[in-house]
């Protein structure tokens, strides 16, 4: 048997992706194995969140996806009497350099993930299935069947299990999965639509039905989704039942044509009772499955990745406590419930047969829209929420304030915001940030390079001056993923030193 692997990573969907991307920067040894001989080409998530791209611009991946997305979309709210025009864009979020939802396909985002990794070295091992899992001491041995059909086994520190709704992982470490599945049928085809207005996502909410129409760039100009009507017979989902429900809820205005992929699914909502058990780890669609209402599930998941990956990291090289691992689930795990409720209430209420809800739905909802749209501090606050910035984890162990914290600014677990621009990819990882706010001369260097002293690559010093998201003299520090270990007001580094002791002791 060879020497044993730090992490196994088990699925190369867009969550395996991310974190092997991170795991890469690091050095640390892993492998990435998936089942499937290929990437997926089907769309599926055709959205990424403004945090997603944050996260990821640090790996140097974003720019890739922001020139292959679409960045300027709108939605189209076709109401019984008018049409609503909702921007997706540019409404007055300032602390982020990517203040959009960016349409891309899946299938898209996982080729920029792959071909980024490709260009490090890394080889996602394809056809490679994992099959069974053991603990033994103080590794997992692991038994993998590649392409050809040869078994091998595998020692690893760490197994993450990045596979999906079907998690292998999940099973063999005993992690409960409890939730329910949605009654109704989803119908759901990427294809062609004359007579529809491109550059905008379209929403038909009827007392006959509910369409929608995204924008994709490829395989086909548009995604639909709708619902399969209770009285359409189940079976093959076919473009002359497709066009049927669309002259039900739209009229005869749109004709469909030349679909490249048409299928039928049910949701579900469910999620894994432990993101960890003892050296396994869930991460994404293996952790939780919901509703597509809100592009929230690859978005969650990538997520995931980046705040387990630097964690896994540190542990392996013995830079961090064990106990750091136990912030995972501590931080991710609020996040996954979150998500699934969230899902769950606008699903329930765009879906739902019950006679009042539908009356609010076509009646009160569109007189209510227009009005609520107008409100721009509204807006905002929901562009936060679904575009997953206003996650923070200023209930983890992990984050901490000084014995005094900033008046005002960023507090311990929160992101660090974009603001001043270009901010975050100052500070980018690889690696801890230590953040000097106020005039230079408050931090003399040989203060700071004692508190450093002994953690030489593990932090960078960054001198911000009066360019800084606090307006007060303070100091922080931005942990590998973007959010804020620790804050404090003030130049006193004490409650710094005690924080660095526990969380990156020497
Ligand atoms: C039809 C459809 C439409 C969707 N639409 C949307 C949408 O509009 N918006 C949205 O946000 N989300 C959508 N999703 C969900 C989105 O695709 C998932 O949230 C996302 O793919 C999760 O990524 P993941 O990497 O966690 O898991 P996956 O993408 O499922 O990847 C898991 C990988 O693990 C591999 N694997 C599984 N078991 C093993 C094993 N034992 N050994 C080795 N490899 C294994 C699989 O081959 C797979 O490649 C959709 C999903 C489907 C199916």
């Amino acid at each position: 048997m060879t020497a044993p692997l730090d992490v196994l990573v088990v699925g190369a969907g867009p969550t395996g992706l991310a974190l092997a991307a991170q795991l890469r920067s690091y050095g640390t040894g892993f492998r990435i194995v998936d089942r499937s001989l290929d990437r997926v080409r089907e769309s599926r998530a055709l959205a990424i969140q403004p945090r997603t791209l944050e996260m990821l611009a640090g790996y140097g991946v974003t720019d890739e996806l922001v020139a292959r997305g679409n960045p300027a979309v709108q939605l189209r709210m076709h109401l019984s009497r008018r049409v609503v025009r909702v921007p997706l864009f540019d409404i007055g979020c300032r602390d982020t350099a990517y203040p959009f939802l960016l349409f891309l396909s899946q299938a898209e985002t996982e080729r920029v993930l792959a071909e980024h990794l490709a260009g490090r070295g890394v080889t996602v091992e394809r056809g490679t299935e994992v099959l069974g899992l053991e603990r033994q001491g103080e590794h997992v041995i692991c038994r993998l069947r590649g392409s050809g059909g040869t078994e091998e086994t595998v020692r690893a520190r760490y197994v993450v299990g990045c596979d999906g709704a079907h998690s292998t992982v999940r099973v063999q470490a005993g992690i409960d999965f409890a939730g329910h599945a949605y009654p109704q049928t989803f119908l759901l085809a990427d294809l062609e639509v004359d007579g529809l207005e491109t550059g905008a996502a379209h929403s038909y909410v009827t007392a006959a039905g509910l369409v929608f129409f995204f924008p994709l760039v490829s395989p086909a100009t548009w995604r639909m989704l709708t619902m399969r009507p209770p009285d359409a017979p189940a079976g093959q989902v076919t473009q002359a039942l497709l066009q049927e429900i669309v002259d039900r809820c739209v009229g005869d205005r749109l004709v469909l044509r030349d679909p490249v992929w048409m299928t039928d699914f049910r949701l579900h909502k469910r999620g894994a009772a432990r993101y960890r058990a003892g050296p396994f780890f869930l991460a994404g669609d293996a952790a939780h499955i919901h509703s597509p209402a809100g592009a929230q599930g690859m978005n969650t998941g990538i997520q995931d990745a980046l705040n387990l990956g630097w964690k896994l990291v540190y542990v392996c090289q013995g830079t961090a406590p064990e106990n750091l691992l136990e912030t995972y689930e501590a931080e991710r795990a609020p996040v996954g419930r979150g998500v699934l409720r969230l899902t769950d209430r606008a699903f329930t209420v765009a879906m739902s047969t019950n006679p009042a809800i539908r009356a609010a739905r076509t009646h009160i909802a569109p007189r209510l829209a227009p009005l609520l749209l107008r409100a721009r501090s509204l807006r905002g606050w929901g562009f936060r929420t679904v575009g997953e910035l206003a996650i923070h984890y200023r209930r983890s162990p992990v984050s901490s304030a000084g014995s005094r914290a900033p008046w005002r600014g960023p507090r311990a677990g929160d992101r660090l915001p974009d603001l001043p621009r270009g901010l975050q990819a100052r500070t980018a990882g690889p690696g801890y940030g230590l953040l000097l706010a106020g005039p230079p001369s408050l931090w003399p260097g040989e203060r700071v390079a004692a508190l450093l002293d002994g953690r030489d690559g593990l932090v960078t010093v960054h001198r911000l001056g009066g360019d800084s998201p606090w307006p007060d003299i303070a100091h922080g520090l931005v942990r590998p993923d973007g959010y804020l270990g620790y804050v404090a007001r003030g130049t006193d580094l004490t409650g710094l030193r005690t924080y660095l002791d526990r969380w990156l002791p020497v």
